[in-house]
């Protein structure tokens, strides 16, 4: 039994990663970011397994608190999993840069600093994974049409953690980005492929499975590698 952190757990893919790991008997650690924790989290409390804490991923006092707050806990899995698909308009001809901006600092720049927060706590544990939920979307091996800022998000956060797997490899710590499937959730939309309980069963699988051989590989929700 591990202590696991998801981050952006009020819904979606978060919250079902909540559910999975409890029912598995590990302690969990979820974030949400608004002011007071959202019904769907208050609602699984009721044994001393689920831990509440606010995170704003974006904002560097949020994150300082949440890792202050963690206080001598060690972490198993951090999975960073809050993200947004960007703004409306984001085409080549009608690009809202600003919505652009704010998709990087919470897809691609908040992973990082918020693992990097979270180290000596990471470091703590006999062994240490890092899943941040990306997406097939930001593949450079899939060509595909718009979404120019959620797609670039996903690019990017995936050569961020492939270095970063590097760099703490030294560690002993597992970093992997996780293609979560094409989910049902508020942004996956009811077309989508895959139920929550199917994406997040997969993730859940893939991180008890995953070895230092693994990282710095790019994942589906299968289990499989996933080409760049
Ligand atoms: P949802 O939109 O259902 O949930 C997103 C979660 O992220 C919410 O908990 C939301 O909190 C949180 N969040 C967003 N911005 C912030 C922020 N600034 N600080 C803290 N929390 C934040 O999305 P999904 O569950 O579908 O997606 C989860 C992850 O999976 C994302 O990284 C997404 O890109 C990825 N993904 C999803 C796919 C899908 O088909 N659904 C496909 C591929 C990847 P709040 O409730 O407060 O808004």
């Amino acid at each position: 039994m591990g202590t696991i952190v998801v981050t952006g757990a009020s819904r979606g893919i978060g919250l079902e990663l909540v559910k999975t790991y409890l029912a598995k008997g590990d302690k969990v650690i979820a974030t949400y970011r608004s002011p007071e924790p959202p019904s769907t989290l208050t609602l699984l409390q009721g044994t001393n397994q689920l831990t509440l804490h606010p995170l704003e991923v974006t904002d560097s006092q949020s994150i300082e608190a949440f890792a202050a707050s963690l206080e001598d806990t060690h972490i198993d899995v951090l999975v960073n999993n809050a993200g947004i698909i960007g703004p409306d308009h984001q085409s080549y001809s009608d690009m809202d840069v600003q919505g652009w901006k704010q998709t990087f600092e919470i897809n691609t720049i908040a992973p990082l600093i918020i693992t990097n927060a979270l180290l000596s706590h990471l470091k703590k544990s006999r062994s240490p994974k890092v899943l941040t939920i990306s997406s097939q979307m930001g593949a450079l091996s899939r060509e595909s049409i718009g979404m120019f800022a959620y797609r670039s998000s996903k690019a990017a956060v995936n050569k961020v953690m492939q270095v970063l797997a590097l760099e703490l490899k030294a560690e002993g710590i597992i970093v992997c980005p996780v293609h979560p499937g094409w989910v049902k959730t508020d942004m996956g939309g009811d077309e989508a492929d895959i139920t929550v309980q199917e994406s997040a069963e997969g993730i859940v699988k893939l991180s008890q499975s995953l070895t230092m051989n693994d990282s710095g590989k790019f994942f589906t929700w299968e289990g499989h590698e996933h080409a760049w």
